[in-house]
């Protein structure tokens, strides 16, 4: 007999799985379909972002940056730490470690919370059917009052370096590398590049990163991406701008890469290559042909603000949908989307979703950059405060970076909150919560902060927005 559901919800990542928890505990009868599984086959949960995205790259840049502090800078805290060594076979045991318990403690939700998990590929059908096809071939159909396709992302592959997983790797490659690769080149200087370029340089990578734009973090605001590619450069990254891979040959477990810029043509030898030039949607096999699901012009299922695609009671969220390729962002999709079918109002704020890169320093922001409020001809204030000026940075050893704060000239309202130095995910979330709360600069002036916290850095920028700052000369209004 077919099994029937109110919620049918296709892939298990940061979107789906918080989707069906959610829809689970609105009291809808709810089932997950999930087709990856692991090294040892077995289903495992989570999406990219558990298995081989955010927490599996967290892990590495923790491990490599305690590496690089113990055999680098603790002489300064009069710490003598000699023959500092490193075992990168157990760094990445480690992180196998943390994404098996996360991805099993996403199977005991499921359960806890009653969601039913479907093994397999799942592809919607005419009429809110769905197909789910086993490993071992096996077909079912199950029918749903309301579908979510929630299938994510995968790496773009680019003609001039194609993937082989051994010399030429993609992101997932790049998190298993069992030894340190003597020169690593990284194609795109995005987030993901920067981010497993810096685990590899922090143990001992000579890493060059290709990037063919002339602009550094374009996404990022201007003061603060000048701030991070002289940190980069400072901490060993040769970040070559203007760089736009044309083809490479891999002879001898290396590979040749062939690049132009400014100067031309030119060739660099590495021993490995991650490519790290974006993500595309997946949509494979996905939908039957009658499913009246439309795609738009650039390959990702065709949404609303409510994520409703333009079949009555099918939704899609997180990256296979418009919009920022973000855990946080697939996630609050779920829950808006979770909460409609309920039949609830849920909006999301797309307006305040937090970016952040988790190189050290990290670089996070939320709201507009300066650069946009000035094409949108808003006029507006900024406070800046350098993390050279907090207490509690030069307690740690780690005073780069500095907090920006952006707030409109005449409402005094904050429009945005850029933050490149320690813990900047962090100070950045408190930015979001007083910006969602529609805080002005002065508002959060006026409130307490810890002494001595990184936070005081935000509370002191946010002073400087109206030349009020204590820990530092303010900027003198002409
Ligand atoms: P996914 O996580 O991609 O999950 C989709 C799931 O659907 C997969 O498990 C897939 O197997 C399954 N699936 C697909 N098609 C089918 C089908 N037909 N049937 C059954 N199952 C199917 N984001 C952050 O916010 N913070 C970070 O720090 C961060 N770091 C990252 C680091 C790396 C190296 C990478 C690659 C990504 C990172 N991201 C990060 C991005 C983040 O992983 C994604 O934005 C997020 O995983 C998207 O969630 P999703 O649920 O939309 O899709
Ligand atoms: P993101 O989309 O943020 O992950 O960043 C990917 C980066 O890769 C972008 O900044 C692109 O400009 C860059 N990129 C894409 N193709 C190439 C190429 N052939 N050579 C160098 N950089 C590239």
């Amino acid at each position: 007999m077919t099994q029937k559901f109110d919620v049918v919800v296709i892939g298990a990542g940061p979107g789906g799985y918080v989707a069906a928890i959610k829809a689970a505990q609105l009291g809808l009868k709810t089932a997950c379909i999930e087709k990856y599984q692991d090294k040892e086959g077995k289903t495992a949960l989570g999406g990219t972002c558990l298995n081989v995205g955010c927490i599996p790259s967290k892990a590495l840049l923790d491990s490599s940056w305690k590496y690089y502090e113990a055999k680098d800078h603790f002489a300064i805290h009069g710490i003598e730490a000699k023959g500092v060594t490193i075992d990168v076979p157990a760094m990445i045991g480690r992180k196998a470690n943390i994404v098996k318990n996360l991805t099993g403690g996403v199977a005991t939700l499921f359960k806890a919370n009653g969601v039913t998990l479907l093994e397999g590929h799942g592809k919607l059908l005419a009429g809110k059917q769905v197909e789910v096809t086993g490993s071992d071939g096996k077909t079912q159909i199950v029918e749903a009052e309301n579908v979510i396709l929630a299938s994510g992302s995968k790496p773009i592959d680019i003609p001039p370096a194609p993937v082989d997983q051994d010399v030429i790797v993609d992101s997932t490659g790049a998190l298993e590398f069992q030894s340190v690769p003597k020169k690593l080149g990284v194609i795109g200087a995005g987030v993901i590049g920067l981010e497993l370029g810096s685990v590899w340089a922090r143990l001992g990578a000579e890493v060059t990163v290709l990037e063919a734009l002339d602009k550094f973090l374009p996404a990022a605001d201007e003061q603060i991406a000048k701030e991070a590619l002289k940190t980069f450069t400072k901490q060993g990254l040769k970040i070559r701008l203007g760089a736009r891979v044309t083809g490479s040959e891999v002879k001898k477990k290396q590979v040749t890469v062939n690049f132009t810029d400014a100067e031309g043509e030119q060739s660099i030898v590495f021993d490995k290559l991650i490519v790290a030039v974006g993500r595309r949607p997946v949509t494979t096999d996905l939908l039957a042909a009658d499913s009246g699901v439309d795609m738009d012009e650039r390959g990702f299922i065709f949404v609303d603000d409510q994520c409703a695609t333009s079949v009555p009671g099918v939704y899609a969220i997180g990256d296979v949908v418009r919009g920022a390729m973000l855990a946080h962002k697939a996630s609050e999709e779920g829950i808006m989307v979770a909460e409609r079918i309920a039949g609830h109002k849920a909006q999301m704020n797309y307006d305040l979703i937090p970016s952040v890169i988790y190189t050290h320093p990290e670089i996070a922001w939320v709201g507009k950059t300066e650069q946009q409020l000035k094409t949108e001809g808003v006029a507006v204030n900024v406070g800046t405060f350098p993390f050279a000026a907090s207490g509690r940075a030069m307690a740690a050893n780690d005073t780069g970076g500095l907090v920006k704060v952006i707030a409109d000239a005449t409402t005094d309202r904050v429009l945005g909150v850029h933050v490149i130095g320690p813990s900047a995910a962090e100070l950045v979330q408190q930015g979001a919560i007083g910006m969602e709360f529609g805080t002005s600069a002065e508002d959060l002036g006026m409130m307490v902060f810890s002494h001595p916290t990184l936070s005081e850095a935000l509370h002191e920028a946010a002073l400087a927005v109206n030349g009020q700052a204590i820990h530092i000369a303010n900027r003198k209004k002409r």
